[in-house]
C-alpha cells in the first residue's frame, strides 16, 4: 500500500481494474489529442464497454447498479493516472435526472441504452451566455404546440454536444414574469440532437486552454417531441438541483486523483533530480509545498468520503458536496502548483504531462459551479447568514 491509498479500501478491486484500463492510454495518447483539441472515442469507448460509465445505472436497466462511492472511486483512479475523465463524466450524473425523474417509458427507452453505450448522454445545455451563474434569468425558451415543444434560444459551454447523441436541456416554458418564484417555469427535455442535428440545432466547438471539447449550441425552431419532457412542466430546476450534490461528489474526486497525480510525480522528481550533491526534495522549500498539498488533498478527501457516506444513506450531503468540492478543486491546484515548481524548467516541457494537467484541473474552481457560489451557498445554507445574491 503506497501513501496515497487507504488501508481497508472497499474499492480497491475496483480502482486496480480501472488503472489497467488507464495503462492502455499512456500520457502520449493524451498529449496528441490536446495538440488537436480532439475527443478520446477510444478510452471513452473502452470505458464503456468495461461497464464504468453505467456504474450508477440500476441492475435492471443493464448497468452495474453501484453507489456514488464506486462511481468516485472510478472517476478518481481515471484521473490519477493521468487520464481525463471530463471527457464522459457528465454522463454519470446526468443519468440521474432521467432516472429519479423521468417516465416508466423514458427510462426503459434511454437507460438500457445508454448503460450499453449505443446512445451516449454527454451533453448538459444549463449555462447561457447572458446567465451564466444566475441560471433562473436563462432565455432559451420552450413553448408547448400540439405534440411538441418548440425551442429558442442559445447554451453555451455545452461540452461534448458533438460527441453525444442525447442533450439533456434546461429551458423556460412559462415566462418568468408569469410565475411566483423565478425557480419556477423552467422544464428539463431529453434531446435527441441526431434528430435536430442541423434542423433547429448548430453546434459550434469552443476552442480552450484545455482539451475539453465545449461547445456553443443554437437553437433556432428546434422541435422536441413532448414525450422528450422529464417530469412535470415548470419544474425542471428542481430536477437539475437534485442532481447536484452528485456532480459535485464527483467533481471533488476527479480533482483529488488529479492531486494525487501531481504528488506522485512530484516527490517522484524531488527525490531522484540531484543538485548541489542532493536530492532537491532534502530541501524544504522543494518538500514543503508538496506535503502541504498532500494535507489539503487529504482533508478534501475526508470531507468527500463523509458525503458519499451521506449520499449512500440517503441523506442530502448538501455541506459536504459543496465544501468538498471547493476543497479539493484548490487542492488538486495546490499540487499541480507545487509539481510544476519541483521540475523546474521540465514542467513546462509537454512530454511530462504536468502543463497538461495543470491546465485541465483549474477547470474546476470555475465549474460546474465556482468557488464564490460554493461560499455563498455555505455563508446561506450553512450558517444561516443572508443570501448574498
Ligand atoms: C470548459 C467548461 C466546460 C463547461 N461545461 C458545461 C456544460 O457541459 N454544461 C453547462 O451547462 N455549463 C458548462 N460550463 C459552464 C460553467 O458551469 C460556468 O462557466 C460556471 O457556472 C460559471 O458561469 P459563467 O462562466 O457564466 O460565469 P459568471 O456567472 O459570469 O461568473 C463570473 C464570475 O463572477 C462570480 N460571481 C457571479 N455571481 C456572483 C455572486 N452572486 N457572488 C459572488 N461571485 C459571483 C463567479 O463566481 C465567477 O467568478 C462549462 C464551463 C467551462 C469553462
Amino acid at each position: 500500500m503506497d501513501a496515497m491509498s487507504h488501508r481497508d479500501d472497499p474499492h480497491a478491486d475496483l480502482r486496480e481494474e480501472v488503472a489497467k484500463l488507464c495503462a492502455r492510454f499512456p500520457g502520449e495518447y493524451w498529449r496528441k489529442l490536446d495538440e488537436v483539441r480532439g475527443y478520446p472515442t477510444e478510452f471513452v469507448n473502452a470505458l464503456t464497454e468495461a461497464g464504468y460509465l453505467a456504474a450508477l445505472i440500476p441492475e435492471e436497466y443493464g448497468g452495474a447498479g453501484l453507489g456514488l462511492s464506486a462511481a468516485a472511486a472510478i472517476l478518481e483512479e481515471v484521473q490519477r493516472q493521468g487520464c481525463n475523465g471530463a471527457a464522459c463524466h457528465a454522463q454519470m450524473y446526468i443519468m440521474g435526472t432521467i432516472l429519479r425523474h423521468g417516465s416508466d417509458a423514458q427510462k426503459a427507452e434511454y437507460l438500457p441504452k445508454i448503460a450499453s453505450g449505443e446512445l451516449r448522454l454527454q451533453a448538459f445545455g444549463v449555462t447561457e451566455p447572458t446567465s451564466g451563474t444566475d441560471t433562473t434569468a436563462l432565455r432559451t425558451t420552450a413553448r408547448r404546440e400540439g405534440d411538441k415543444y418548440i425551442v429558442n434560444g442559445q447554451k453555451i459551454w455545452t461540452s461534448r454536444a458533438e460527441h453525444s447523441d442525447l442533450m439533456l436541456l434546461l429551458a423556460r416554458t412559462t415566462p418568468r414574469e408569469q410565475v411566483q418564484k423565478k425557480t419556477e417555469g423552467l422544464s428539463t427535455f431529453i434531446v435527441d440532437m441526431r434528430t435536430v442535428l442541423n434542423k433547429g440545432l448548430t453546434i459550434r466547438p469552443i476552442r480552450t486552454m484545455m482539451n475539453h471539447n465545449s461547445c456553443e449550441v443554437f437553437f433556432d425552431n428546434m422541435e422536441v417531441p413532448a414525450e422528450n419532457l422529464v417530469g412535470e412542466e415548470g419544474r425542471g430546476f428542481r430536477y437539475i438541483l437534485d442532481g447536484m450534490n452528485a456532480e459535485r461528489l464527483l467533481i471533488a474526486s476527479e480533482c483529488i486523483g488529479d492531486a494525487k497525480w501531481f504528488i506522485e510525480k512530484a516527490v517522484g522528481y524531488a527525490k531522484e533530480r540531484v543538485l548541489f550533491n542532493r536530492p532537491i526534495g532534502q530541501n524544504q522549500g522543494v518538500q514543503f509545498p508538496i506535503a502541504k498539498a498532500y494535507a489539503q488533498m487529504r482533508a478534501a478527501e475526508a470531507i468527500v468520503h463523509k458525503g458519499l457516506e451521506k449520499f449512500e444513506r440517503g441523506e442530502r450531503p448538501g455541506e459536504e458536496a459543496n465544501m468538498g468540492k471547493m476543497l479539493a478543486a484548490e487542492a488538486s491546484w495546490a499540487a499541480g502548483e507545487a509539481c510544476v515548481n519541483t521540475h523546474g524548467g521540465f514542467g513546462f516541457a509537454e512530454e511530462y504531462d504536468i502543463e497538461r494537467k495543470f491546465r485541465e484541473t483549474r477547470l474546476y474552481q470555475v465549474a460546474p459551479i465556482s468557488t464564490n457560489l460554493i461560499l455563498s451557498y455555505l455563508g446561506e445554507h450553512v450558517l444561516g447568514m443572508p443570501r448574498s445574491y
